[in-house]
């Protein structure tokens, strides 16, 4: 269930401008919940949504997606994490972050939190390389990355990394660089999205300049493959593909059927004769640009 409780991010400009290449007016929570509506109302309108696709579907996980889900006073965010976790069926709470936005009260709270329900914090890498994190503005360093980790692993909290194929500048030599750090890390969990285009971004006119190349279904399924190859068997894919609402979505048109995708990697899996975790054990650190 993709909230939206209205923060900001400590990344863009008061107006709302700079922050990642790629991140939409929204602070990609494009597909979230409404922020001028109080969550419970948030809540009600996505159960309504999701009820229609997968009608037998009770329990949820709360996730604040859109910008910076730990960006705010301790007093400030915990209602919002409890609101969320109070509604009916909620189970779990998933809290999307920047590895740069974590202050130790934040920790402490996330800590107590975890010990009542299910807590991931989603932490954004995209890629092992500062060049890269240099190039899309990412605005920290992998070291960061690194260090907001361990800080959470010493607190006993899941993380699951947030990691772009097709990233400009990169070949497949690094983005598979960069899977083999995460896997390096003991990460509980990632999410893996092909480099699309929303309008209004940084991102957008680089496109619309024809300075950068986007991936092919074929190409992306094809690195997704050899990403899991190398992460770990344990480590929980909670996203293969991701997608922008098609009123955004600029390009590659192919992301909007996610079912395709899926069943591309699918196939390649099949193929191949190959599976998460077949060459994991070669542990990575941050990738060389
Ligand atoms: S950290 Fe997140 S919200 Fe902030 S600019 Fe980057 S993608 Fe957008």
């Amino acid at each position: 269930m993709s909230l939206d409780a209205g923060f900001t991010c400590p990344h863009r400009l008061p107006d709302g401008t700079g922050g990642c290449i790629y991140c939409s007016p929204r602070g990609s929570g494009d597909c979230a919940g409404d922020s001028l509506l109080p969550l419970p109302e948030q809540f009600q309108q996505i159960k309504a949504r999701m009820q229609k696709k997968w009608p037998n579907v009770q329990k949820y996980i709360a996730y604040f997606q859109a910008y910076t889900g730990t960006f705010g006073a301790v007093d400030k965010l915990e209602p919002f994490y409890r609101t969320a976790l109070a509604q009916p069926g909620v189970v779990g709470l998933s809290v999307a972050t920047r590895p740069d936005c974590l202050s130790d009260e934040v920790v402490d709270l996330l800590k107590a939190l975890d010990n009542e329900t299910m807590l991931w914090v989603e932490l954004g890498l995209q890629s092992a390389h500062d060049c890269t994190l240099q190039r899309i503005n990412r605005g920290h360093d992998y070291q960061c990355f690194v260090d907001a980790v361990h800080r959470l692993h010493s607190a006993g909290i899941k993380v699951c990394a947030h990691i772009i194929l097709g990233l400009p500048g990169e070949d497949r030599p690094m983005m598979l660089a960069t899977a083999r750090a995460v896997a390096g890390l003991g990460i509980q969990g990632i999410k893996i999205h092909a480099l699309h285009v929303v309008k209004h971004t940084q991102l957008a006119t680089m496109w619309q300049r024809g300075d950068i190349e986007l991936l092919a279904r074929e190409e992306y399924a094809q690195l997704t493959v050899d990403v899991l190859e190398i992460l770990p068997p344990e480590t929980v894919v909670h996203r293969l593909t991701g997608d922008a609402p098609r009123d955004i979505l600029l390009a590659p048109s192919w992301i909007t059927n996610k079912w395709q995708v899926l069943q591309a990697i699918d196939d390649l899996l099949e193929a191949k004769n190959t599976w998460q975790g077949r060459s994991s054990a070669v542990p990575g650190n941050q990738g060389e640009c």
